[in-house]
């Protein structure tokens, strides 16, 4: 048995309740993971909402760090006792222990913590493959410039050091001075509050009318027609959430002008093999034991107190990372 957070129906944060749960043994391919931290995403949000739709019963969560207690038939690449982190699908890290998939945990190397690898993994292979393996077709060179929206959160403070670290020449948006001061002290090259300012016309002043190669755009419907007018020629808009809301149908004739290519990616289809889920996650070891990115556990929240976890960061009130302590 253990403590877990379910919702039975959708809603707000009042739908989410603390239950006990029957934890059994891992069947064929699975571990049985005793969780030390457990990582907030904005995607937690949407699945409570409704605007993800899933199941119900549904207990929520799609990151978490712990040590596995149990392992299933077949699982070659883990042992009881190790340290472990993922990014996970399907939902359930908002537990004290859960039985979940072993492909996507991968052990953890000594120097990271728990609690780091529970605020940096959704996030920070989030980070990964939107740096690395979403290119324009011009592909991205060191001094190229982009845009990435929301950047002082927990995606956008990981992907503002990674950019910086690859050479580009990161704008950042977010939604207050303090947060654009967080993202500029974490390797964006400008910052530009998009509450108070008209963040297109910004863009186009930065780069001397040019335009950026890729915006990164997770705030999805007030941001969508502004991220257009960022892009250069044959620039590339990679849509990957909605926090403001699902961006309106639009017709393919808008890109024309420049020639704009567009994709909607989700981690989830990059993690879909042991291999490639491994191969993301060394390569984000790699770059938080190097230091040249550093992970913001900005606030922290017993797991009893996840309705407040999630009123706050809806609320914009949340930088960097958030995590839940079991
Ligand atoms: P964040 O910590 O970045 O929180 C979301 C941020 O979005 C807020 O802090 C806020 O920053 C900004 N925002 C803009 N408009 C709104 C609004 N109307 N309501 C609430 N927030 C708003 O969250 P995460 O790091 O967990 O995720 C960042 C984004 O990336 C999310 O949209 C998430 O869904 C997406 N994502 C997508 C993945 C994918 O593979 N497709 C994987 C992981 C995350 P500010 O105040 O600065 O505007």
């Amino acid at each position: 048995m253990g403590i877990a957070v379910q919702i039975r129906h959708n809603g707000g944060p009042e739908v989410l309740e603390l239950v006990q749960v029957a934890v059994g043994e891992p069947g064929p391919g699975q571990v049985r993971i005793r969780h030390h931290a457990v990582g907030l995403n904005f995607i937690d949000v949407y699945q409570r909402s409704g605007l993800y739709s899933l199941p119900m019963p549904l207990s929520l969560g799609m990151e978490g760090a712990g040590v596995v207690e149990a392992v299933g038939e077949g699982v070659q690449h883990l042992g009881v006792g190790d340290r472990v982190a993922y990014a996970s699908n399907p939902p359930g890290s908002y537990s004290e222990v859960r039985v979940m998939p072993a492909m996507c945990v991968c052990r953890l190397p000594d120097a990271i913590a728990f609690e780091t690898a529970a605020a940096m993994m959704l996030k920070g292979l989030t980070a990964q493959y939107l740096l690395k393996k979403c290119i324009p077709v011009e592909g991205l060179a060191p001094g190229d410039a982009v845009l990435f929206h929301a950047a002082a959160g927990g995606v956008g403070l990981i992907a503002c050091q990674w950019a910086r670290a690859m050479g580009l020449q990161l704008i950042a948006t977010a939604g207050s001075d303090e947060k654009c001061a967080l993202a500029l002290a974490n390797g964006a090259a400008h910052a530009i509050n998009y509450r108070s300012e008209n963040f297109a016309e910004r863009v186009q002043e930065i780069t001397g009318g040019q335009g950026v190669k890729v915006v990164y755009d997770s705030v999805g419907k007030d941001t969508w027609e502004g991220s257009l007018a960022c892009l250069r020629r044959f620039g590339l808009m990679v849509s990957f959430g909605n926090a403001s809301g699902p961006v309106a149908p639009f017709a393919p004739a808008v890109l024309a002008a420049k020639s704009l290519y567009v994709t909607r990616q989700t981690l989830f289809s990059h993690i879909t093999s042991r291999e490639a889920t491994q191969a993301m996650a060394d390569d984000l070891f790699a770059v938080v034991e190097s230091g040249a990115v550093k992970i913001h556990i900005d606030q922290r929240y017993p797991l009893a107190e996840v309705r407040q976890a999630h009123l706050d960061l809806e609320a914009r009130r949340t930088t960097g990372s958030t995590i839940l302590l079991p």
